[in-house]
């Protein structure tokens, strides 16, 4: 086992999106330090089951709760029923997140909205309904995904380019707003990591942008759950307000 297991205690950590790709790898890496998981999916019972088993199979505790974040009261009863259960909620990670690629004149306003409410609304209504509990118990930490899009742009990606740029500027907003009180709220922006989103790319796409990764491959899924169990551990207790980029070099 190697020297991080245990690292978190009993803390409580919710995952959003923790039924597949980056968001699996978060929660199993965070319930392998011994943190108790609660993960919400949207829709898609069986892998959310997959990640659960994967969960138990390492002796880690986890409970799958699905959860629309794009629906703030959805989330206020989700942070609700956390604080009925465990009495407590250490960790947060922001990773529930849509892509709905489409140059600018193709792209229809509802895909546009799609993105906005999932990637930037949904986060801010999950660090919204998680942040009383956590100024109650002046500690906590907010980790939110973004991509290493939101510095450099990418075509075809105006909704997700902007909403995650929304989520580095809320990241910082929000640092200022609570770190007298204990809480750290940082950002991780993955380069291009293996998932079901990346497998939606064609080939020759995949080829050009992996051409232009100093570190020469894709991501892991690993990569990023290592860095977020970083940023959720106490060695980072002075770093807040921050967006650590996961890309290989890539942005
Ligand atoms: P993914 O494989 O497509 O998985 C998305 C996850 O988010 C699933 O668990 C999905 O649940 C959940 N989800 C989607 N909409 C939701 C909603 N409205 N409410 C609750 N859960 C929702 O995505 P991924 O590639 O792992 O990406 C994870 C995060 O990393 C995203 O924020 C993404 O923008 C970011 N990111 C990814 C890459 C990359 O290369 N993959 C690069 C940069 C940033 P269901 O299973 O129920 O659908």
């Amino acid at each position: 086992m190697s020297a991080d297991a245990g690292s978190l205690g009993e803390r409580v950590a919710l995952v959003t999106g923790g039924s597949r790709g980056i968001g699996r790898a978060i929660a199993i890496e965070l319930a392998r330090c011994g943190a108790r998981v609660v993960f919400a999916y949207r829709s898609n019972l069986e892998a959310a089951e997959q990640t659960q088993k994967r969960i138990q199979e390492i002796g880690g505790s986890a409970w799958a709760v699905r959860c629309d974040v794009a629906d703030l009261a959805a989330v206020e009863e989700l942070i609700a029923s956390i604080l009925r259960e465990h009495g407590r909620l250490d960790i947060v990670v922001n990773n529930a997140g849509i892509a709905r690629d489409q140059l600018i004149m193709r792209m229809k306003p509802e895909d546009f909205d799609a993105v906005l409410a999932t990637n930037l609304r949904g986060t801010w209504n999950v660090c919204r309904a998680c942040a009383r509990p956590m100024l109650k118990a002046r500690t906590g930490r907010i980790i939110n995904l973004s991509s290493v899009v939101a510095g450099s742009g990418n075509a075809g990606q105006t909704n997700y380019s902007a909403a995650k740029a929304g989520v580095e500027a809320l990241t910082r907003s929000l640092a200022r707003e609570l770190g007298s009180r204990g809480i750290t709220v940082n950002a991780v922006a993955p380069g291009l990591i293996e998932t079901d989103m990346t497998r939606e790319l064609s080939p020759q796409r995949l080829e050009g942008l992996q051409a232009q990764i100093p570190l020469g491959r894709l991501g892991s899924i690993e990569d990023v759950a290592r860095a977020v169990r970083f940023l959720a551990s106490d060695d980072a207790d002075y770093i807040t307000g921050q967006v650590l980029r996961v890309s290989g070099g890539l942005g």
